[in-house]
């Protein structure tokens, strides 16, 4: 008997909603401690699951994207003769009592020094990225999401220079998913810059002292600008 359009349904959705390793992360890494709302990132710390989201689907996009550059990177599909490492474990630091927190840049290319972050988007929200960077106009969504995307790659950038892999440089690359051609991606690079990176790392450290003093992450006010938090999904 063949199936119902329901079940060819059901069985579509249950590919793509099946747990993924990075789901299943139980430590902080870079984009959690870049994280600008610090209940969220207290949460993390502590382990707290996720809540479902409701508009899951952009984020799976967002992972076949990384997925297809992996693989054509893999497959030698690049024009220049870069060495590249790929989503390479990097280690950042070692908190007391946590531990040994860890992250995986999208890309490395150490013989120029510089590092890549892929960026699902969509053309509004880069339209807007682009008008904040060039001065245009600014909102405070789109200024929150770059400073969380510069924390994470200077995140990153401060565990390889640590680890003797020379960072000068990283890319933050916005692909967006309702795009059609080349202008549909958008390049905004940032020079390394140590105190960023240690700042979000005193702020992880300092946080994590006053949870095992026992701060309760219910009583840290939620991220003014967070629209999940707020409409309560
Ligand atoms: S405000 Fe948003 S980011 Fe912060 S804890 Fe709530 S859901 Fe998470």
């Amino acid at each position: 008997m063949s199936l119902t359009d329901t079940e060819v349904k059901d069985f579509t959705v249950s590919l793509f909603t099946q747990k993924s390793e990075r789901d299943l992360q139980r430590k902080v890494g870079a984009s959690n401690i870049s994280d600008p709302c610090t209940k969220h990132l207290a949460k993390a710390l502590l382990n707290e699951p996720e809540p479902e989201i409701k508009y899951w689907l952009g984020g799976k996009i967002g992972t076949a994207i990384h997925s297809f550059i992996e693989h054509s990177i893999g497959n030698g599909v690049h024009a220049n003769d870069f060495d590249f490492v790929v989503e390479d474990k990097i280690t950042l630091g070692d908190i007391d009592g946590y531990g040994v927190v860890n992250s995986r840049p999208d890309l490395v290319i150490p013989s120029r020094n510089h590092l890549i972050d892929w960026k699902t988007s969509s053309r509004p929200k880069i339209k807007k990225l682009q008008n904040l960077v060039a001065g245009l106009k600014s909102d405070e969504d789109s200024e929150n999401t770059l400073k969380k995307y510069i924390g994470q790659v200077q995140l990153y950038a401060w565990g390889l220079n640590n680890s003797g892999t020379k960072i000068d440089r990283a890319s933050l690359v916005f692909i967006n998913r309702d795009g059609t051609y080349e202008n549909d991606i958008w390049v905004y690079s940032v020079d390394y810059d140590e105190s960023i990176a240690l700042a979000l790392w005193n702020r992880v450290k300092y946080l994590w002292k006053e949870l095992e003093e026992g701060l309760h992450p219910d009583s840290i006010a939620p991220h003014p600008l967070c629209f999940k938090c707020n409409v309560g999904i």
